[in-house]
């Protein structure tokens, strides 16, 4: 598949808003999804629709081997030991809940200490917030540099021997900054840490190798990799699920029940309690497979060049200023407009035909630490195109005319 023929595999791009094309540029929140992500969904409501793992009947059987078909897609494109190391989530926010309930929760004592940085989604601070809460813990921040990447140097100062688990982002869903996980998660397990990297904004855009970054756990964010809404998994290494406990109680995790003893089914299902989301998880399936017939090389290239472009658009435009824009970065461009909200730039963009995304993004101390509330970000992907950049610098340059 070529760049230029990429585009025509989503149909919710050929559409106007108003008289204008339109121009999207909002994936950081969600991707579109490719013709072959929504068939695969259609095809099993079509034709397949059972309930997995349970019924003897064809129907059942098919839905479970699709079912089981993608969890292998996905332990091979993101480089896990094993299929059983990847369980069905929601979402990256619920893979980050459950890491921190079923496994932080039972081991950490007052005084323990919790690394994560100051460019973490809310999804990787508030449940970190809860458990120490509830367990007497301590949450620590590693700052971020002004131009956008993580103060490596404050990140390992500290690290110490109260650090029971540090989680990081491997992308900055606000500003792109890709973080050096492997090198951070090194240092991390020299202090005796458990490792957890959240990767929702990530596997859209690089190649994520689960065994080479040799984290604990890796959260995945489905609707961010061209896969359905209501779907993700949390990857986490073979021995440490084993060790640690169920998140929650009820149908297909568990081996037997009685009143007197209940024990548990093997990994995965011990963590995929009640009917999951089947088609979810057979998109998300089919979303691996679109991204393996591009490849990642193609996708990087094609987005690192669409960076500098959009770059060096809007820098040539007065008024506008580039936040946090490191040099590693996957494809977020986070600015301000002198002078302009960011909502009603936004609002102006939208009458342009022009998606973004305007205000905190979910990450509320990142943009208290650029002393701001707000930010206009336009996040690519690998269906843009440069044109697509020309119409968001002319919406903004019409925004500044309006309201500057
Ligand atoms: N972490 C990051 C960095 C994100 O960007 C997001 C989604 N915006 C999440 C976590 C939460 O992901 P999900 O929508 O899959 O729950």
């Amino acid at each position: 598949m070529t760049t230029a023929s990429i585009v025509d595999n989503f149909p919710a791009l050929r559409q106007s808003i108003g008289d204008k094309s339109l121009v999207y540029l909002d994936s950081a929140a969600t991707t579109q999804k490719p013709q072959s992500v929504i068939d695969a969904v259609t095809r099993y409501y079509e034709h397949d629709n059972a309930n997995i793992h349970r019924g003897v009947h064809t129907l059942s059987q098919r839905a479970t081997q699709s079912y089981e078909n993608a969890r292998k897609n996905i332990a091979s494109l993101l480089g896990a030991n094993r299929p059983e190391e990847v369980i069905f989530v929601r979402g990256a926010t619920e893979a980050i809940n459950m890491i921190a309930q079923a496994w932080a929760r039972p081991r950490l004592v007052e005084g323990d200490e919790i690394l994560i940085t100051e460019m973490e989604h809310h999804s990787n601070i508030v449940p970190w917030q809860i458990v120490c809460e509830q367990t007497g813990a301590i949450l620590k921040v590693a700052p971020v540099l002004d131009d956008g990447s993580l103060d490596i140097e404050a990140y390992k100062s500290l690290l110490s021997e109260d650090t029971v688990l540090v989680s990081i982002a491997h992308v900055s869903n606000a500003i792109g900054t890709i973080n050096p996980v492997q090198e951070l998660c090194a240092f991390a397990k020299e202090a005796g840490a458990t490792t957890v990297v959240d990767g929702a904004q990530a596997c859209g855009h690089l190649q994520v190798n689960f065994q080479e970054i040799d984290c604990d756990f890796y959260a995945v964010s489905g609707h961010k990799m061209f896969g359905p809404t209501g779907i993700g998994c949390l990857l986490g290494k073979y021995e440490v699920l084993q060790e640690m406990e169920p998140w929650q109680g009820g149908g297909d995790m568990i081996l037997s029940v009685s009143f007197e003893e209940t024990t548990w089914n093997d990994v995965p299902f011990k963590f995929e309690a009640g009917t999951p989301n089947i088609a979810g998880a057979i998109g998300l399936g089919a979303a691996v497979q679109f991204i393996e017939g591009i490849g990642y090389e193609t996708m990087v290239s094609h987005e690192q060049e669409l960076l500098a472009y959009g770059r060096g658009v809007l820098e040539n435009i007065e008024g506008v200023t580039l936040v946090g824009a490191s040099e590693h970065n996957a494809g977020v461009l986070s600015f301000t407009v002198e002078g302009v909200h960011p909502h009603d730039v936004g609002t102006i963009l939208d009458h342009a035909g022009v998606a973004i995304r305007t205000g905190n993004h979910c990450a509320e101390p990142l943009m208290r630490r650029f002393g701001l509330s707000a930010t206009c970000r336009a996040s690519l992907s690998v269906y843009n195109t440069t044109e697509d950049l020309d119409r968001l610098g002319l919406a903004v340059q019409e925004a500044i005319r309006i309201l500057g």
